[in-house]
């Protein structure tokens, strides 16, 4: 029987470990940093290396251990074959084969944003549902979707990339992606800052905005002072996400809805927001669904990827 399990997040600066028993109960983590030289040559046998060093200093038998799971960034498929992960250095191999050959023990690889899902799911804001759909606000959008229990994968990989769901036609700047009106330029923190400027030109309103930095967390600061600029942003924030919501649970019928990433800090203001463009737009089987924010912050993603391993 096994008891214990490894979670690997990797990210385009450090690798994040954690070592779990089965029931998901983190035991010890740390971080190493992520080598991306060499075309990212380096990157599993460090982890490799860091790994074996755990197992002998915590004295565990190999026979106990279920396996280790990966998440990284960049569309992997269901056999854990990464189809270029650019921030690693990374073009087309197999995780899992690269990884299970250097440490002898079963290894699965998911998309960073889908196994963060899978980890809200098991250990945090997301627990008891089984169909998910979380969403990551940082620097991009992020998003994992959970159906019926599993990670939505997608043919290679790109399951789940909620961020460049297209929701406007009249954008004239590009996204990272290439495309225009993608979701990520309204919602993410980046695009928050960009949705403020852009309002803070075109109006005369006062606003506490115009003394300082904008930023996402500045936009929402301000809406918690009421101030009126402030909450046309988040109005206008609110109701790209809570519309393109509304899409994907036309399609996933979820029991749940995770916010999560940087902006989520700006806690359930943010619900405000979201909430009513959702729930006036979407179909009424999807209505009656559980809204909460991300609990386990940076961990998600070891969580989720030790979980990969538990669900083979
Ligand atoms: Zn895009």
């Amino acid at each position: 029987m096994s008891q214990y399990v490894f979670g690997v997040d990797i990210g385009g600066t450090s690798v994040k470990l954690g070592l779990f028993d089965v029931k998901g109960i983190l035991l010890d983590k740390w971080e190493i940093p992520t080598r991306t030289q060499d075309s990212g040559s380096l990157i599993l046998p460090d982890i490799a290396e860091s790994i074996r060093n755990k197992i002998t200093e915590k004295q565990i038998d190999t026979e106990l251990i279920a396996g280790v799971g990966v998440g990284a960034p960049g569309p992997i498929d269901s056999a854990g074959v990464v189809h270029k992960a650019v921030n690693l250095g990374w073009d087309t191999f197999s995780i899992k084969v690269t990884l299970e050959e250097l440490l002898q023990m079963p290894v699965m690889a998911g998309n960073d944003a889908n196994v963060a899902a899978l980890g809200e799911m098991w250990k945090g804001g997301g627990q008891g549902s089984n169909d998910l759909i979380l969403v990551t606000l940082g620097t991009g959008v992020g998003g994992g979707l959970i159906v019926g229990g599993k990670v939505l994968t997608g043919s290679a990989g790109a399951g789940g990339e909620i961020g460049h769901i297209h929701v406007e036609d009249n954008e004239t700047e590009s996204c990272n992606c290439g495309n225009k009106g993608c979701l990520e330029q309204y919602a993410s923190a980046t695009g928050i800052t960009r949705l403020a400027n852009r309002k803070l030109k075109e109006s005369d309103k006062d606003s506490i905005l115009r003394d300082g930095e904008v930023s996402a967390k500045t936009v929402f600061d301000a809406v918690k002072e009421k101030d009126e600029l402030a909450m046309e942003v988040a109005e206008e924030f609110g109701k790209y996400l809570g519309n393109a919501l509304a899409v994907i649970a036309g399609v996933v019928n979820p029991d749940a809805i995770v916010i999560g990433g940087g902006v989520s800090k700006a806690g359930e203001v943010l619900m405000d927001y979201i909430k009513p463009y959702y729930e006036k737009n979407v179909f009424h089987g999807s209505r009656d669904v559980k809204f909460s924010l991300a609990t386990l912050g940076n961990d998600a993603g070891i969580y989720g990827a030790a979980k990969l391993v538990l669900d083979i």
